[in-house]
């Protein structure tokens, strides 16, 4: 069998971690398997480099911020390359570039193009476990990219689809994917199973077990995922397309987004093209929105709120502001305390009584309902951050524990 195996930031820490980690790595090796890992970088490598960057400069050159933030994965290779020999594992690490890991020039958020499995082939032919570095890439200047925070789980299957592998391993700090982030909810249960689709859902609406673009990926090719505990050794979570007892099952997880903030404009016309106008901006500024409500304000005005990520509000309330006259509102009301959460489940398809108990939990809790949107597999409500850890609990409470 060819397996992927992936290790996150901090079951890769530290000396002692890297030795664990070696450790399943040389039993998959031992067990006859071709072995290729990635490897994210160390503990909290990625946000230190980014704060040493915040020491030089508020607005860093991209191109250097992948450069830099490209160091950390590095480490980590080399040390468990280290750690694999000194097993008697004969074992080689390899950079993005060196396993031809081409993508766009996207820095900070770069897609993979194509990837060339040529010299892996070879490290694998002699015998070794390859050990790749997760998260990078190079452009079509040779240059180094990045693929987004949590994108080594994208290094992984990337690999694994085109090599095709047998098994993509997701080895990481909890013992699989959950009905709900279980640092946030203690009584979220582990899922055997979950489909693609459902678990794209989950990461999308901010369940960061996963990558979402990694989820996509695997769909895409058909890549069997594991989820599981590089801690304990028993069965993750299987992420496939098809589950059993799927039409059972409601709701899949609960998920939640926190990284997410509110614009409102208040006090536009109420007249055809006011919404055009508005995201007319965004677009030009290549801004992302997700919710989106608009309400009937006082004197035939209306306002619009929506919802984007954090890092763009500053950089969205001054494109509208620049704009003000020509869209024509009164003012803007931003809120970046509050969050989204999301219910998750392709069972949930004509089941009314899904909303429903969504919104009983809710009101039982005493959390204030914002916004609310719905699509075939997901209800997603906008609540306020400091109501976000009880709401979990409740609707977590309504949907598995009753
Ligand atoms: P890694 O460094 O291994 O990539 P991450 O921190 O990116 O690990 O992802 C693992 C974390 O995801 C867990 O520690 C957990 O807090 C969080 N998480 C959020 N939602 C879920 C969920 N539904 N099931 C499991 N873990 C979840
Ligand atoms: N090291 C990168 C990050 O912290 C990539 C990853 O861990 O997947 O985001
Ligand atoms: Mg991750």
């Amino acid at each position: 069998m060819l397996i992927v195996q992936k290790f996150g930031g901090s079951s890769v820490a530290d000396a002692e971690k890297l030795r664990r980690v070696a450790g399943i790595i040389a039993d998959a090796k031992k067990a006859g398997n071709d072995v290729v890992v990635v490897l994210s970088a160390q503990g909290d490598t990625t946000d230190d480099l980014i704060a040493k960057a915040a020491e030089i400069t508020s607005h860093p050159s991209k191109r250097e911020m992948d450069m830099l933030l490209a160091t950390g994965e590095q480490i980590s290779i080399a040390l468990c390359a280290m750690a694999l020999q000194e097993m008697g594992v004969p074992s080689v690490s390899l950079l993005g570039w060196q396993v031809g890991m081409k993508t766009n020039s996207d820095y900070g958020n770069a897609r993979i193009k194509t990837m060339d499995p040529e010299r892996i082939r070879r490290e694998l032919e002699q015998g070794r476990v390859v050990l790749v570095a997760g998260f990078q890439g190079i452009n079509k200047h040779e240059d180094m990219t990045t693929l987004g925070r949590g994108g080594s789980d994208t290094t992984a299957v990337a690999i694994a689809a085109k090599m095709h592998a047998d098994l993509c391993q997701i080895y990481t700090d909890v013992e699989g994917v959950y009905t709900a982030d279980p640092r946030l909810v203690p009584n979220a249960r582990k899922l055997k199973e979950i489909t693609y689709d459902e678990m794209l859902e989950l990461a999308s609406m901010g369940a960061q077990v996963l990558h979402n673009r990694s989820v996509e990926l695997a769909k895409r090719y058909g890549v069997p995922m594991e989820v599981l505990s590089s801690y304990v050794r028993k069965p993750g979570t299987i992420v496939k397309e098809v589950t059993k007892g799927m039409e059972e099952t409601k709701i899949s997880g609960i998920a939640r987004d926190d990284k997410i903030a509110r614009i409102a404009l208040v006090g536009l016309k109420d007249e055809p093209g006011i919404a055009y106008k508005v995201f007319r901006v965004l677009a030009r500024e290549k801004i992302n929105v997700d919710l989106i409500l608009q309400s009937i304000g006082r004197n035939d005005t209306q306002d619009i709120s929506f919802t984007l990520a954090k890092t763009e509000l500053e950089h969205a309330r001054a494109a509208l502001e620049a704009e003000q006259d020509a869209i024509g509102f009164d003012h803007i009301n931003v809120n970046d305390k509050i969050c989204k959460l999301s219910v998750v489940g392709a069972g949930m398809i004509n089941r009314p009584g899904v909303a429903v108990l969504l919104f009983e939990a809710l009101a039982s809790a005493q959390v204030n309902i914002r916004m609310i949107s719905t699509s075939e597999i997901k209800i997603s409500v906008l609540i306020d951050a400091d109501a976000a850890d009880v709401a979990m609990r409740a609707v977590h409470k309504k949907f598995f524990e009753e």
